[in-house]
């Protein structure tokens, strides 16, 4: 099969790395470009060198405080929340308009500061951001209430109305920076919210191209903010600000947790979508030809990056020696490599902090009685040897209690397990055998086994013979337990950027 023609043009690589050299980027507050208040930079790191390519501003307390100001007066002020919801939404799509008008710059910048895929750069970041931001443009002249009859004495009306929750602080995490920041964004926007978002610390720069993409879209100053900076510093001041309404949260449980007791000065409403150690179930009957490589993909797709990875393997010991058989294939077949070039599968880990982490977790595997079927090592990459670039890693022996089975290693590391009969009690028990329930896979041909499978599984997303796919903008997106608060996506994912106000009137 040849692959699809690169839609990035590649071509402006070497102007878009000389700017990026030239000129730290800047923070967006309040419609402008501004350095940050202390004049202090940081590095921006290429995962597929190791090397420094651009500095950004490192914003702090004072900095947020200013964004956080402009967020405010704008939501007060109504120039975006009174503003009639047709015309959001004609803005809303604009900005999708000229994301895609500057897709190649975006999906280049995606992935020299992520690693991930070129190909992954643009259908991942750039068209679901702009398909994001236009499913949600819908919703702004949807967002609406309810009407009652109150059992009042008298003659009463009674509705319910949704108003704005106001100002959102949107802190995204590093795996999919641009599609993240625009989500939250733009079901914030939808809902009539402003909002400061912070990009993660090591994957700031396609969010600072939103930026200026927003400046040219026609949003009110102040509308949409932008801080970059660390998680300690700028990430702290936003969840602790008194005059931030939400937070919209993205990223480990661990931080997660930080951020609920953050928020509890002025009781922010939170929304949290955090870790996933999801199981992928195959039965005996499943159609292996799709099976085997969905699970393959679903824990080596972007590295293993992905909170709705599926990395714990359960699979119907008739079949367990082909399946493993097949995911090995894959994982010595997938070309590792610079997300630049066109042939690469799979890119590098996104700092040397997350290859240490995931090679500690093998070592510990190990450590523990599992084994290692294939991979678990770092991968070497020709021309890219300062790459933190790990192999497709798939371990066996693994069970229950192992920290590599319990906790989620956020990289392309497979656990294997078997099961060997059929009570779907006892499979749904040991898949929900987690702190996490974010997602699950099954595979099977017997869709009522897949339905019933889909009943007992404790997780926010059940795909049936399909894992991954992509988040869907109309499909909510979060988790049960320690996977999350709230959703993302759908009706529910813009309603979490609302209050509910009840309306009572006395028609006697
Ligand atoms: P990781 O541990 O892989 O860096 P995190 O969940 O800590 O993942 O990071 C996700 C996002 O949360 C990033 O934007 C990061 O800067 C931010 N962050 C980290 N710590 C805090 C904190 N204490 N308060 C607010 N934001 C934070
Ligand atoms: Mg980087």
């Amino acid at each position: 099969m040849t692959p699809p023609p690169m839609p990035v043009d590649t071509s402006i690589l070497p102007d878009l790395k000389a700017d990026l050299a030239a000129k730290p980027r800047e923070l967006f507050i309040n419609g402008e470009f501004v350095p940050a208040k202390s004049g202090e930079t940081f590095d921006v790191i290429d995962p597929a060198t190791g090397q420094v390519f651009a500095q950004a501003a490192s914003g702090g307390a004072e900095d947020v405080d200013l964004a956080v100001q402009a967020a405010r007066k704008c939501f007060d002020s109504g120039a975006w929340s009174a503003m009639p919801p047709a015309q959001r939404a004609r803005i809303m799509m604009k900005l999708a308009e000229l994301i895609e008008a500057n897709a190649s710059r975006i999906a280049l910048t995606e992935t020299l500061d992520n690693g991930m895929p070129l190909m992954m750069g643009y259908f991942g970041a750039v068209m679901a951001a702009s398909e994001t931001l236009r499913y949600n443009a819908g919703w702004c002249t949807k967002i609406g209430g309810e009407t009652f009859t109150p059992s009042h004495p008298g003659e009463w009306h009674g509705f319910t109305q949704r108003e704005p929750v106001g100002v959102v602080g949107g802190i995204v995490p590093w795996n999919f920076p641009f599609v993240m920041g625009v989500a939250k964004m733009a079901q914030a926007l939808a809902a009539g919210c402003t909002i400061v978002l912070k990009p993660a610390e090591q994957t700031p720069l396609s969010t600072v191209i939103l930026g200026e993409l927003i400046a040219e879209a026609g949003f009110p100053e102040g509308t949409v903010n932008i801080v970059t900076g660390f998680g300690a510093t700028a990430g702290a001041a936003l969840v602790e600000h008194e005059q931030v309404d939400k937070i919209s949260f993205t990223g480990s449980t661990v931080t997660g947790k930080q951020i609920v007791k953050a928020c509890t000065g002025n009781l922010k409403r939170v929304t949290l979508e955090l870790g996933g150690k999801s199981p992928v179930i195959i039965f005996d009957d499943a159609n292996l030809a799709k099976a085997i490589p969905a699970a393959a993909m679903g824990i080596f797709g972007n590295a293993g990056q992905v909170c709705a990875a599926g990395s714990r393997l359960f699979v119907h010991e008739k079949v367990r020696d082909q399946v493993l058989e097949g995911v090995t294939a894959m994982a010595k077949g997938l070309k590792v490599g610079s997300g630049l070039d066109p042939a690469s599968q799979m890119g590098p880990l996104v700092s040397d902090a997350q290859f240490a982490r995931v090679t500690g977790y093998i070592e510990s595997a190990l450590s523990e009685g599992a084994k290692v079927h294939v991979g678990g090592e770092k991968a070497s990459v020709e021309g890219s040897e300062g790459g933190y670039f790990i192999q497709p890693t798939v371990l066996t022996d693994t069970v229950a209690g192992m920290k590599a089975v319990e906790e989620e290693i956020f990289g392309p590391v497979l656990a294997t397990m078997t099961f060997g009969d059929d009570d779907l009690e006892t499979i749904a028990a040991a898949a929900n055998n987690t702190q996490y329930g974010l997602n699950a896979s099954v595979f099977t041909q017997d869709i009522t086994r897949g339905l019933k499978m889909a009943k007992r599984i404790k997780s926010g997303m059940v795909n049936i013979n399909g894992a991954g796919g992509g988040p869907d903008p109309a499909m909510p997106l979060g988790g049960f337990k320690q996977s999350g608060w709230g959703r993302e996506n759908g009706r529910a994912g813009v309603e979490a950027f609302t209050e509910v106000k009840s309306v009572t009137v006395n028609l006697g």
